[in-house]
């Protein structure tokens, strides 16, 4: 009898899946549908994502018709469910931070003679495979995208389909996390099928308009498929396949967009320092702040500029926030509060729930001025001229910040020059003219 592992981790899904392929073939008699629960799961700095995975491990326990999970440290149970079953080997969609190649090496050795196969990718050129003609990695995203665009993705994966699975299960499943609300939290539809429809229906009505409205929080049409692929219930192989099939301006600029993730998960694969350090070392030596009640009134979403701290209450409120705000509310933290950009990226993995560690340190770094292929420091986004720019009407700001929804017109965006401020909501916390300047100050006296 011929068994295999399948150990899904995020990669919950059925559709373009090349592990699962791989687990198919080579347990003729019998697949384990795997999955290991953290031992610490759920850890109590990551609410909103623990929360979304026992969406996922729900829905696709109820796909499959029974995923076996297990809890504990993955190098003890992965091998005992080996042993259980008689498994030959075991399949996975390779891993890329630091912790999953440390985790996936140990359970490699773990396992001994049976096999760990690190079959696919979750991105569609795997990271460390783009590189120049000497072999080297790519620093700059420009020619990187051309390389990777070169180099092409594969067409996607037939799917699989549940019932033709021999599915094997030995007994002591441990039971699913209770799929709880978090209060005041609305998280999004989880699941393979919820990212496929919500595909199919944002390419239909959005797709083309893409490269003019991406920019504008306002709209809010973005494709917010950050989360799927951030959860692998959608491959981005599917998304390319269906994109190349488009002529728009707008699918050619999302592709683009796509190629970020792959550009910043091959950086991380090159440079795995830079998934908690400084990728720009010279930067370590800045002069910054401790964090403080300032620190607080970003996270609450309570500087007193309206732009930024509706960015900061719709991540509390949806787990997830527009790519200009990003930006905005990231270049506020380190530009404006003069903190380090660790602690501003340590709030939003708390609180995304499409936090994703290769996109999300080296975004933040790309703002901080020390990522690869940084924003020049000198160039301070303004907080206010930000939200007047790509929230022209304040349609934004009047969603996310209640206190202002009474404020007609353009003072929305700077409240404190009504003759009748709201009372309550904030004055600004800082004056950003005068922050502007201690920042280029303080980047000055790097020298070099
Ligand atoms: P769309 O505009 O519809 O883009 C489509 C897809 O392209 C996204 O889902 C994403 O996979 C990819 N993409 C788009 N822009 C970028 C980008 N700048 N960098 C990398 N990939 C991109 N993205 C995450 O997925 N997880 C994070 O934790 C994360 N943290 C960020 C932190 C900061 C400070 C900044 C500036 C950006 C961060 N991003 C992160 C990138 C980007 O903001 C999100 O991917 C995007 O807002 C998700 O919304 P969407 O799916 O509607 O994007």
């Amino acid at each position: 009898m011929t068994v295999s592992v399948m150990w899904f981790r995020a990669d919950l899904r059925l559709h373009d899946h090349g592990a699962l392929r791989s687990a198919l073939e080579a347990g003729a008699d019998g697949v384990v549908p795997l999955f290991v629960l953290d031992e610490h799961f759920p850890a109590e700095n990551m609410p909103v994502r623990a929360a979304y995975l026992a969406r996922l491990l729900a829905d696709f326990d109820e796909r499959i018709d029974g995923l076996h999970v297990v809890r504990g440290r993955p190098e003890v149970e992965v091998p005992r469910v080996v042993r259980e079953t008689g498994a030959a080997s075991v399949h996975v969609t390779p891993g890329h931070t630091p912790y999953a190649l440390r985790r996936d090496a140990r359970v490699a050795e773990a396992l001994g003679d049976v096999p760990l196969v690190a079959a696919d990718s979750s991105y569609a050129v795997a990271p460390g495979t783009v590189r120049k003609g000497d072999g080297s990695a790519y620093k700059v995203f420009t020619p990187w995208f051309r390389a990777w665009q070169a180099q092409g993705s594969h067409p996607p994966v037939t799917a699989v389909r549940a019932h033709a699975v021999p599915w094997v299960r030995p007994g002591g499943s441990t039971p699913l996390p209770d799929v709880r609300e978090i209060e005041g939290v609305d998280l999004p539809p989880a699941g393979e099928q919820a990212a496929r429809a919500h595909w199919r229906r944002w390419l239909d009505d959005h797709v083309d308009d893409y490269d003019s409205e991406r920019d504008r929080p306002d709209l809010d049409t973005t494709s917010r498929m950050s989360v799927h692929l951030k959860w692998g219930t959608i491959h981005p192989r599917t998304l390319l396949a269906d994109l190349a099939e488009r002529s728009s301006a707008g699918a050619r600029a999302y592709e683009r967009q796509l190629a970020f993730r792959e550009f910043y998960a091959d950086v991380l694969h090159e440079w795995p320092g830079s998934a908690f350090g400084y990728y720009n070392r010279d930067y370590e030596r800045m002069q910054y702040d401790e964090p403080a009640g300032d620190f607080e009134a970003w996270r609450e979403g309570r500087t007193g500029f309206p732009f930024i701290d509706a960015g900061m209450r719709q991540l509390l409120a949806q787990g997830w926030m527009h790519n200009r705000v990003r930006m905005a509310v990231a270049s506020f933290l380190v530009k404006d509060l003069h903190l380090e950009w660790t602690h501003g990226a340590r709030w939003f993995r708390e609180r995304l729930v499409d936090a994703d560690l290769a996109n999300n340190q080296h975004g933040w770094q790309w703002v901080a001025g020390c990522g690869t292929d940084a924003a020049p420091y000198f160039r301070v986004f303004n907080p206010v001229g930000q939200g007047r720019r790509f929230d022209p009407d304040g349609a934004y700001i009047r969603r996310w910040v209640p206190e202002l929804r009474g404020v007609q017109g353009r003072g929305v965006h700077e409240p404190w020059t009504l003759p009748d401020p709201p009372a309550d909501y904030p004055p600004p916390l800082v004056d950003h003219a005068q922050e502007r300047l201690e920042a280029l100050r303080r980047h000055d006296a790097l020298g070099g």
